[in-house]
């Protein structure tokens, strides 16, 4: 059978294996498996989310509130924004479909950095835009510009904390940039673990408020799957100028967003003391990663997110050590697909992170 000739180049997202996997590939009790490869919350959820969702599970069977109601109108007061500055997906991958699929076709260039979330290639190329990448590891804006003035891309991304490499933005540098940048050309802001770089340096703290004041042609994404400890819900949010936002509507399916999704997100944003503990036990544990890498003689990202990313020396490859990890029990992330021989962890529970310097110095 023939298929879409545009999907011959999609590679399949790498997500971080799943437990239940390992269970069944290397037969290891699911107690003895720790997963420190999704930059999931290792404290988990506000105990008020678990709560409240379990009250509501009766209401399964009616279809949730298309209108998002009580989510958006909780955004948008947290953000200082306007309903109609909101949209609402299937987490931010969501978001990023419809950005894509509203501003890019066959004809379009998207800009973004050398090394980046992986999912803004995937869905470049459900379009088959035209890929452009700047040719250094953290973001530079003045090749970012130099690129964008030769090609005019119809999107540029900019991703800050960038994943997989955890480094950030300055927030005024960023703003320098976008003023640069003519009105045709759509800039999204990827703020997925915005939460911990304003925690660690409160000049990387890009506010949504003053992106969606400023341009009409910028978007900030931002999620609940990371520092809100929710990625099993899948709830993620894009905040815009109200033109921006009524094109992506159009790309929405209905009922996007399941009804025990809205809730948990809804109260999860309530609970701020739950994510404020989370993001102070990660760069308290950070700590122990540095001190491990330094012991170990191996480079480390300053990170401003839940991961760090570990740059091992030529002499050991990354896909060894994380296959040998795997083996082991401990699920973390290869990078040797995005040309880094380095693997990225996410900052798990204390014991976790114990565990994985006692593992990753035996192996080495
Ligand atoms: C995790 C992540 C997302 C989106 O996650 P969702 O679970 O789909 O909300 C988006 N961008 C980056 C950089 C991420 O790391």
């Amino acid at each position: 059978m023939n298929f879409n000739s545009k999907m011959k180049d999609i590679k399949n997202y790498e997500a971080g294996k799943p437990i239940e996997l390992v269970v069944r590939e290397f037969g290891i009790e699911p107690k003895d498996i720790i997963k420190l490869a999704s930059n999931e919350n290792p404290n988990g959820c506000s105990p008020m989310v678990q709560e409240n969702v379990a009250k509501i599970v009766s209401k399964m069977a009616l279809y949730p509130d298309d209108s998002m109601m009580a989510l958006k109108s909780a955004l948008s007061k947290r953000f200082d924004v306007e309903d109609e500055n909101v949209i609402i997906g299937s987490g931010s991958d969501q978001v990023i479909e419809f950005i894509i699929h509203a501003k890019a076709n066959a004809d379009s260039k998207i800009l973004m950095n050398s090394i980046t979330f992986a999912m803004y290639e995937i869905y470049a190329k459900h379009v088959g835009a035209d890929i452009l990448r700047t040719s250094t590891q953290e973001h530079d804006l003045d090749e970012f510009y130099d690129i964008y003035k030769k090609e005019k891309p119809s999107i540029i991304f900019l991703c800050t904390p960038n994943n997989p490499t955890g480094d950030a933005i300055d927030a005024s540098k960023l703003f320098d940039f976008i003023k640069k940048i003519d009105n045709d050309t759509l800039v999204v802001v990827d703020g997925a673990y915005m939460e911990y770089a304003i925690a660690k340096d409160a000049s990387k703290e890009v506010k949504p408020k003053d992106l969606v004041e400023q341009f009409d042609n910028v978007i900030y994404l931002g999620t609940f799957s990371k520092a809100y400890g929710l990625g099993g819900m899948r709830v993620g949010y894009g905040l815009a100028d109200a033109k921006i936002i009524k094109e992506l509507y159009k790309l929405r399916p209905p009922f996007n967003i399941t009804t025990l999704s809205l809730e948990a997100a809804t109260i999860a944003l309530k609970d701020e003391e739950f994510v404020n503990k989370s993001i102070i036990d990660n760069f308290k544990e950070m700590k122990r990663y540095e001190e491990f890498a330094k012991e170990q003689k191996i480079d480390i990202i300053d990170s401003y997110t839940n991961f760090v990313t570990l740059c091992l020396n030529p002499d050991t490859k990354s896909s060894l050590i994380a296959d040998l990890l795997l083996k082991r029990g401990m699920i973390v992330r290869d990078l040797s697909g995005y040309g880094m021989n380095a693997i990225r962890v996410t900052v798990g529970t204390q014991e976790q992170n114990s565990r994985f310097f006692e593992l990753t110095s035996e192996i080495l």
